[in-house]
């Protein structure tokens, strides 16, 4: 018999659990578990997709030079310094791939996106986890624990789950305070969340160890259609290129982030109205006695009594046909996330803890 053995590390890989998207019984189900966006992409991402079809012969661009200068006219960036992947997951994944190994040590916090210690084990580096203070990305700590050995740095800003974030400030002191050698990855899923926020990208223009990745699947609506992108310095987007595959991204993808980046109007009306929304969800929750941080994000995390109180209310609510996630797997047993959804979604969220607070079960 061979013995066929994987890679050291894999086996230390959690399988990733991904947010429930049906209630078996129920119909009227809302999703409130993926932090997506619950108006859709914008029009004309939709109707770049369509046009994308008529394309479907032709192998897609591989150095995807249409979509990175869309995001580098709309972001004020270069072009150049830009590259895309399968979501931002893959991008992420590149900066494993090329930048850390077996011996190295990879750095995330407490309630990091669980992401981060996954990517660390698929290419046999350590994961380090570093404790928060008070759900908030503590600077001081991860630099108490970085070594020669640390190679990555991935920090959420603002995070997922916790929604918190830290000012660029902050973010600088931790990229200058590194080692030799180590780079802080500034993964700005929810960047877009924060009016005047550049997710990074001034500290990347400035420095050789900062990376700040975005994607298309939160604020843009497109989570369905994977598409994602980073911003380096040249030397390092140089390398990235070498582990991406040439044809990493469809047609159709190139065709719709493009689409979706250029509507500008629609992404900042999807950014006032969560905004809005988000104010009056947590405000009706903290009534209902369920506080919660101040979120930056396209989600909240409502806190609750106990871990008991938690898991109660997350079965009550699926009885009402409203899925939320559970984030004990991110050390928060007594929180639930629950994305901002259109206005009567969140109504009905804020009415069914309401109930559930008042006795219902
Ligand atoms: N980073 C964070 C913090 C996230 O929450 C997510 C999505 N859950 C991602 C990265 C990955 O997003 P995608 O691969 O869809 O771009």
């Amino acid at each position: 018999m061979t013995k066929i053995t994987p890679q050291p590390g894999i086996m230390e890989i959690a399988l990733y659990v991904g947010g429930a998207s049906h209630v078996e019984g129920v119909t009227d189900v809302v999703k409130l578990s993926s932090n997506e966006n619950p108006y859709g992409p914008s029009p004309a991402a939709v109707e770049a997709l369509r046009r994308s079809a008529f394309e479907l012969h032709r192998y897609p661009s591989t150095d995807h030079v249409g979509l990175r200068a869309a995001i580098a006219e709309i972001h004020g960036l270069d072009a150049d310094n830009i590259i895309c992947g399968v979501g931002s997951d893959e991008v992420l994944q590149f900066i494993a791939q090329s930048y850390a190994g077996p011996g190295d040590e990879v750095i995330y916090t407490e309630h990091g996106f669980s992401m981060y210690p996954i990517l660390a084990h698929a290419v046999g580096a350590t994961p380090v986890m570093v404790a928060e203070k008070e759900r908030v990305v503590d600077v001081d700590a991860i630099l108490a624990a970085c070594n020669d050995k640390t190679r990555i740095v991935f920090i959420a800003n603002p995070a997922n789950p916790t929604a918190t974030m830290i000012d660029l400030d902050e973010c600088a002191r931790l990229a200058d305070g590194l080692p030799d050698g180590a780079l802080l990855v500034l993964d700005g899923a929810y960047a877009e969340f924060v009016e005047g926020y550049d997710g990074g990208a001034s500290l990347v223009a400035s420095r050789d160890n900062v990376i700040m990745t975005r994607t298309f699947s939160k604020i843009y609506g497109l989570g369905g259609l994977r598409i994602g992108w980073g911003y380096a310095p040249r030397a390092i987007i140089d390398v990235l290129n070498r582990v991406r595959q040439p044809f990493n991204l469809s047609n159709t993808q190139l065709a719709a982030a493009e689409a979706a980046v250029r509507d500008v109007a629609y992404t900042e009306k999807c950014r006032t109205d969560n905004a809005r929304l988000r104010t009056w969800l947590a405000e009706a929750l903290a009534g209902h006695g369920v506080p919660s941080d101040e979120s930056f994000t396209n989600f909240i995390l409502a806190r609750f009594d106990s871990a008991e109180e938690a898991d109660a209310c997350d079965t009550y609510l699926k009885s009402q046909g409203l899925i939320v996630r559970k984030v004990g797997g991110y050390g928060l047993p007594n929180c639930l996330r629950i994305t901002i959804g259109d206005e009567p979604a969140c109504r009905r969220v804020a009415h069914a803890i309401g109930q559930f607070k008042g006795g219902a079960r």
